[in-house]
């Protein structure tokens, strides 16, 4: 399924992230990016794997997975292609991440899953880099 050609994406990205007076603003491309990844209703990693595939999101990978969070990859990221910046801008695609693994990991209602980025393709890496960390209810 693809909902938006990756162009369409790519220049409602453009404009979020080089225009200081954008009408897309981060916050909200972060809401989003939740309602997304909650609704990707992803039950195995694998599923996981194939809808950001589909989606056009980009190739995941996860590299470290423990008790209190995991660490993923996203080669060819959906910001590839954007202008080169000095800092970490996947936002949406972190958040994408943070809804879907909420739903998949989660075993108690409250329980969280908090996803940042560390290392982005746009600032000279290969890949977008990942860190879920996992936040238990008492
Ligand atoms: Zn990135």
């Amino acid at each position: 399924m693809r909902v938006v050609s990756n162009a369409l994406y790519q220049a409602i990205r453009f404009s979020g992230l080089y225009h200081e007076r954008s009408a897309v603003s981060p916050d909200y491309m972060v809401k989003v990016g939740r309602e997304v990844g909650r609704h990707m209703n992803c039950r195995t990693l694998r599923e996981l794997v194939n809808q950001c595939e589909g989606l056009g999101l980009g190739a995941l990978e996860v590299h470290h997975w423990d008790a209190t969070g995991m660490t993923l990859e996203l080669r060819n990221c959906s910001c590839d292609g954007l202008p080169p910046v000095d800092r970490c801008v996947c936002d949406f695609e972190a958040a994408v991440l943070e809804g879907a693994l909420a739903g998949l990991l989660s075993k108690t209602p409250g329980d969280e899953v908090v996803v940042k980025e560390v290392r982005c393709s746009l600032s000279g890496h290969s890949i977008c880099q990942f860190e879920a960390h996992f936040v238990e209810t008492p």
